[in-house]
């Protein structure tokens, strides 16, 4: 077996996606959402902020979600309750919409099942500063939501985000899992190729490659997303050849 775990990005490695395009619709619409209780600029200048606080925070006791909570409410001076709501009523009414400024690729779902079928569980390694609702609807979009998944990180549960290495020992804590188990595959050397501080194998997938100036990082293994379906599946028949 090629590794016990494999631990899988989801924005630009499953779901195909310009991350900048994404991101300016997700605001965009985000921000028309708030707009009786924020100007747009204001909104989005609070709503990153709170990102970048959520990413930098390394007090373990403290989950992404409470840092964001914490950092936007107390900069903005909006009303919690009130905006948690909105919060929520974008993400089941309004996020579904942002799928049309992602593609998608049958060969996520061909990668999923060709991992679970020679017993290989699957970790969701997407940055957890969204909820889990907006991840589950990226999922979908990506055509394996009903796939099962051992974890999925998600903002309410994780304590730290990409590209802190502190995020990558926590899924090995939640798996109990050591890094020789794990396989990470991602599209960014800045975000992903982390992992392999920690002593977990890397995966570079390029169909979406961000390039990131500073990563002097190098991946075990680099290539499309049908290379490392044919690397799974190719050590699948090499394990049954061994039977
Ligand atoms: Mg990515």
């Amino acid at each position: 077996m090629p590794c016990k775990y494999l631990l899988l990005d989801l924005d630009g490695t499953l779901l195909p996606m310009d991350k900048e395009v994404f991101l300016r619709g997700y605001l965009r619409a985000m921000a028309a959402r708030m707009a009786s209780f924020a100007a747009p600029e204001d909104f989005v200048k609070y709503l990153l902020a709170a990102t970048r606080a959520m990413v930098e925070n390394l007090d373990p006791e403290l989950t992404n979600a409470e840092v964001f909570r914490n950092d936007f409410f107390s900069r903005s001076g909006l009303p919690e309750k009130e905006i948690m709501a909105v919060f929520e009523r974008f993400y089941h009414e309004d996020f579904p919409r942002l799928a049309a400024l992602t593609g998608n690729t049958p060969l996520a779902r061909a990668l999923c099942l060709a991992a679970l079928n020679q017993g290989i569980e699957l970790v969701v390694a997407t940055n957890p500063i969204f909820p889990l609702i907006a991840i589950e609807e990226r999922l979908r979009w990506a055509g394996v939501g009903d796939l099962p998944f051992r974890l999925v990180t998600a903002y309410e549960a994780m304590h730290f985000c990409k590209p802190r290495p502190q995020y990558y020992r926590e899924i090995l804590d939640l798996l109990g899992a050591g890094p020789a188990e794990c396989l990470m595959a991602g599209n960014d050397p800045g975000e992903d190729l982390v992992a392999g501080d920690l002593g977990i194998r890397t995966f570079l997938v390029t169909d979406h490659l961000i390039g990131r100036q500073g990563s002097d990082r190098r991946p075990d293994f680099t290539g499309r997303l049908s290379d490392l379906l044919a690397f799974i599946t190719r050590r699948r028949e090499a394990a049954s050849g061994q039977q």
